[in-house]
């Protein structure tokens, strides 16, 4: 098989967060609350109304599905945004898929600042688009950060594409200021410039959307999933907002009918519950800080979120204690970072069974200072 397979996957690992039987799972960013039983209700009938019409496709367009995520969009962010520019798909990882199929391909090129989101180079490399891999600060204070000049001076040298942003940042948390998205757009003048927003909703207060962005730059796209504060990870619905033209771009390459009937149903009924949804948000954020504060006091080096997660370093191994924490019930996320961990932001109960086997491991698992 290994000959069959094109040459540019050889060698490829697929995506491959561990899905394990564990007591305590903060390893992949979901939100830790179930359904709200008046949301479960809401989803019920709505899948129950397009049942007996399941032997007639979809609406391709998904009209109403694009005009609740419009509404959505423009109510939460305050500017106006028109279901013709929306797109969506089963999972944000499809509508960058679009992304790609439609705007890279074999002698283009796509460029990211990583440590940042695992996906992006796969969907990158799965329609032939050469990925290259830009960096980010590593060291002292603002770790991780993106800064403006080195962001265009990478942008300038690979004349790219496709340029991913993610903010807030997967692994890291923080998101990105305006400036810099601005900044890469006007030195990319070529380039589709994709900001991945997925944890938006969990933002520190004052932290604008790259959507306040949209108008009159036509190669921006910000891509938005309800699969994190939604709470809607197994419903598979990603969407992103875009000049129309983009989106129109977008449907020579999805297969047709993609999004099927109870897909569209379960998330138009969520969206006209999205306020019992999104309730969960604060809880979230407040576990998340907690987090940030108790890994600190323990001499640990937790880098501040504005996402549903944390990113922690000062670990002597990290794999060593990724594994005792899983002996302990307790699945985190390894994402390939020396010396970091990250870790979901979940119930105060699990974020409680996180700490404390922490603060029981940290002192013979940290870091020598
Ligand atoms: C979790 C996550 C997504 C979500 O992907 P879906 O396909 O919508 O579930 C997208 N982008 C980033 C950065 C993520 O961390």
């Amino acid at each position: 098989m290994r000959d069959l397979l094109r040459p540019d996957l050889k060698g490829q690992t697929p995506y491959g967060a561990p899905q394990l039987d564990v007591a305590v799972a903060l390893n992949t960013n979901e939100n830790s609350y179930a359904v709200p039983q008046e949301v479960v209700d809401a989803i019920v009938s709505a899948v129950a109304e397009v049942a007996s019409g399941l032997n007639r496709y979809p609406d391709r367009e998904f009209v109403r599905l694009r005009e609740d995520l419009a509404a959505y969009l423009s109510a939460t962010t305050g500017i106006g945004v028109s279901p013709d520019q929306v797109w969506a798909g089963n999972g944000s990882n499809e509508v960058l898929l679009h992304i790609l199929q439609a705007f890279g391909g074999p002698d283009r090129v796509a460029l990211g600042f990583t440590p940042a989101y695992s996906m992006h180079p796969i969907i990158t490399r799965t329609t032939g688009t050469r990925w290259v891999d830009g960096g980010r600060g590593v060291d002292g204070a603002g770790a991780f950060d993106l800064d403006v000049s080195s962001a265009v001076a990478q942008v300038r040298e690979h004349e790219p594409d496709i340029v991913f942003l993610c903010s807030p940042n997967n692994p890291t948390g923080t998101a990105l200021g305006l400036d810099v998205v601005e900044a890469i757009y006007a030195a990319a003048p070529r380039a589709i410039v994709v900001v991945d927003e997925a944890y938006a909703e969990f933002a520190r207060e004052g932290t604008p959307s790259a959507l306040t962005l949209l108008e009159g730059r036509e190669r921006l796209v910000v891509t938005r999933t309800m699969s994190k504060a939604f709470a809607l990870a197994g419903g598979r619905l990603g969407y992103l907002a875009a000049d129309a033209q983009l989106t129109q771009a977008l449907r020579l390459v999805r297969l047709p009918y993609h999004l099927s009937a109870p897909t569209q149903a379960i998330a138009c009924a969520a969206l006209e519950n999205a306020e019992a949804l999104l309730a969960t948000v604060e809880l979230v954020k407040t576990q998340r800080d907690r987090i940030v504060a108790d890994l600190a006091q323990m001499g640990l080096d937790p880098v501040s979120s504005d996402a549903n997660f944390v990113l922690f370093g000062g670990l002597a191994d990290e794999r060593v204690t990724w594994q005792a924490l899983l002996d302990r019930g307790i699945l985190i996320r390894d994402v390939g970072l020396t010396h970091h961990l990250r870790v979901t932001a979940g119930t105060p109960r699990e974020t409680g069974a996180f700490l404390e086997a922490m603060r029981s491991l940290a002192t013979t698992h940290r870091q020598e200072q």
